[in-house]
């Protein structure tokens, strides 16, 4: 993402009209997230995968009005590497070969994730004066559930079963923005290809509400973090008077999100783009999920 995208985002949608929008946002997000609590349950295991990777598949298609083509997808377990590389990655995340270490080490297991790497490296964010702080943000990248475009395969992690739902549907939307030649500049367009995801995600979450009080935990968490940081952002950048209160609400993304501001001055992608879906689908309707996955290049605007 270059420099001008970042003025057209300060210019064109985080103005501080909208800055009023997210902060209202904000103060949903807040209080929805406070009525939920962390999923304490089991990890689950291939067979329960094969469940809900079938039902976010369908729940895809409906909400997004699309065929829903079958896709490979595996439970990667670090427990199942062999001791001698899950020595090596412990070393790792306290800041030895950092860089060279993972990209090798994960290849050797078979995993793609080593193309996020090798993402995350070319993004040179890595500097060695910072390496032990980047090393666990990368390792943490490492161990999130992603969507491989090389082999079409999706890696999930051992996760519960409401975290393990999200997980699901956020890559196989990532699966079908990539898939169709209509939506492909959506996978390749980070920002909005995440926030996409973000949105699909959190709209079929919420239509499939299971009544307990962790199913949402996981989405609002996201949202008050990577809202948050936005609204940081955008509102140093106008100098908005910030509202305290929101800032000081808490988010497992804070860390990742405060690493972001501090070394790029900028929050993630996701971030970004998770923003820019919620102010679009208040403005335009929950039709614009569906309708983006027909847009050409040409109209993606
Ligand atoms: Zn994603």
């Amino acid at each position: 993402m270059g420099g001008d995208h970042n003025d057209l985002y300060l210019h064109e949608l985080f103005t501080p009209y909208r800055l009023c929008h997210i902060e209202r946002l904000l103060e949903h997000d807040i209080e929805a997230l406070a009525q939920t609590r962390k999923p304490e349950g089991p990890f689950v295991g291939s067979d329960g995968l094969d469940a809900i990777m079938q039902e976010a598949m369908q729940r895809a298609g409906e909400f997004l009005k699309c065929e829903i083509p079958s896709c490979e997808y595996r439970l990667f377990d670090e427990q199942a590497l062999p001791m001698r590389m899950k020595k090596k990655m412990r070393a790792m995340e306290w800041g030895s070969n950092a860089t060279i270490g993972a990209p090798i080490i994960l290849l050797a297991a078979g995993n793609p994730l080593a193309a996020a790497v090798a993402g995350v490296l070319s993004a040179g964010i890595i500097h060695i004066g910072r390496k032990i702080r980047t090393f666990r943000i990368e390792i943490e990248e490492l161990r999130h559930p992603s969507f491989n475009p090389h082999n079409l395969t999706i890696t999930f992690l051992p996760e519960t079963r409401e975290e393990m739902f999200g997980s699901a549907i956020h890559e196989y939307t990532h699966f079908l923005q990539y898939v169709s030649t209509t939506s492909q500049w959506l996978y390749y367009s980070k920002p909005l290809g995440e926030g996409h995801a973000r949105g699909v995600t959190r709209n079929i979450m919420k239509s499939l509400w299971d009544g307990g009080p962790a199913w949402m935990h996981e989405i609002h968490d996201k949202d008050v973090g990577e809202l948050k940081s936005v609204y940081r952002w955008a509102s140093a950048y106008h100098k908005w008077p910030m509202s305290e209160t929101l800032l000081s609400a808490v988010s497992t993304r804070d860390k990742e999100e405060g690493y972001h501001l501090d070394t790029d001055g900028l929050p993630t992608k996701h971030a970004i783009g998770n923003a820019i879906f919620r102010l679009y689908e208040q403005e335009a309707g929950l039709g614009i999920y569906a309708d983006m996955m027909r847009a050409s290049s040409g109209e993606k605007g």
